[in-house]
């Protein structure tokens, strides 16, 4: 269980500072084989004699590492955590911890600078430009679609949702949103958004973002037929989770011009990409870097270290996605 007198704990990947520090102090901590396959067996064989494990979203963390016996926390460096069976976590006992709140203006941020570029063609202008094909200015070139006063439609108003709206307000948009949970009316009177249901918002929305989390409800929630139901002109922007977008029927609607663009920050077999997005002029794709500031990522760091050295020290961590675990 431990080496130096301090619990082990099993980091799968660098984390940026004051991360380390606030870890090392709690426990002796071993960083996963770089060369080992980032898959259950290898980070099972990694995590015996551990008490705890710093994971990150590419770590499938399953019913085979929740099984090791000891295991007593896994504290995801993410606000999102599919990539942990939770209910396996709680029938072992295992605290699983996220890190929610320090991430979601730069995510929102990122979701909406997305959403500028695909709309006003910045990175195909880009290429364009650098290519030499600007000979002047022209009336019709690279024509693009406004942002300010369009329809918005959020999927998921949560922490990042509520912060797209919020940055919405500034270009004068029309906000509205899907989410069973809906907000306060004082909230929603604050953010002027308007609850609609899910048909409503994809026929009416000049932009559409997505901020839910990746579960069995809403795995492929936009597919074919949720394409079909958008306007000629909308643009889709996806910051959540890969599989909560049909790529393939995507990757169909772009090129038909079913939907007018796209901006990409995950994808559903991440890090391959379906062929058919690639060569698209009108997808912005991003390499899941939503909340990559530098504060930020330093943030993410430093609570999933808190939340790894609370637990070890016998404490409730702030972060527990299941209390059940330690009354
Ligand atoms: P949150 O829990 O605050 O909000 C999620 C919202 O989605 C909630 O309001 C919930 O009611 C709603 N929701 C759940 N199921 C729904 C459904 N079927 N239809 C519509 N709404 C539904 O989460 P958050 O902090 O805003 O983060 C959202 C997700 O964004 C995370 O789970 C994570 O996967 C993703 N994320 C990605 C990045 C990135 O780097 N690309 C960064 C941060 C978060």
């Amino acid at each position: 269980m431990s080496t130096g007198g301090k619990p082990r704990v099993l980091l799968m990947h660098p984390i940026l500072d004051p991360g380390p520090g606030i870890l090392t102090e709690a426990a002796d901590v071993i960083a996963y084989p770089k060369d080992q396959p980032l898959d259950e067996a290898g980070i099972r064989k990694a995590a015996e004699g551990c008490v705890g494990i710093v994971s990150q979203v590419r770590d499938p963390i399953r019913e085979t590492v929740l099984a090791t016996p000891g295991l007593k926390i896994v504290s995801n460096v993410a606000v999102g955590y599919d990539n942990i069976d939770v209910a396996a976590a709680t029938a072992h006992k295992v605290m699983v911890t996220n890190t929610p709140g320090v991430l979601d203006d730069t995510t929102s941020d990122f979701a909406f600078a997305l959403l500028m570029a695909a709309a006003r063609r910045v990175v195909e202008a880009d290429y364009f430009t650098r290519s030499g094909k600007f000979k002047g200015w022209e009336i019709d070139m690279m024509l693009g679609h406004d942002v300010h006063d369009a329809t918005l439609g959020i999927i998921g108003i949560g922490r990042i949702g509520r912060g797209m709206a919020h940055r919405a307000k500034g270009f004068n948009m029309r906000v509205i949103y899907y989410d069973p949970n809906p907000l306060l009316p004082e909230v929603e009177q604050q953010l002027a958004a308007t609850r609609v249901d899910l048909g409503r918002l994809l026929a009416e929305s000049d932009f559409i973002s997505i901020h839910v989390p990746l579960t069995k409800d809403t795995q492929h929630l936009i597919s074919t037929a949720q394409l079909g139901l958008m306007k000629p002109n909308a643009i889709l922007i996806n910051t959540s989770r890969g599989p909560v977008v049909d790529e393939a029927a995507l990757a169909d609607a772009l090129k038909t011009k079913k939907i007018a663009g796209a901006g990409l920050d995950v994808y559903e077999r991440e890090p391959a990409i379906h062929p058919g997005l690639i060569t698209l002029p009108n997808v912005v794709l991003a390499p899941h870097i939503a909340s990559g500031s530098i504060r930020t990522r330093s943030e993410m760091s430093a609570m999933a270290a808190r939340n790894m050295a609370t637990a070890v020290r016998g404490g409730r961590p702030p972060n527990l996605l299941n209390p059940e675990v330690k009354k």
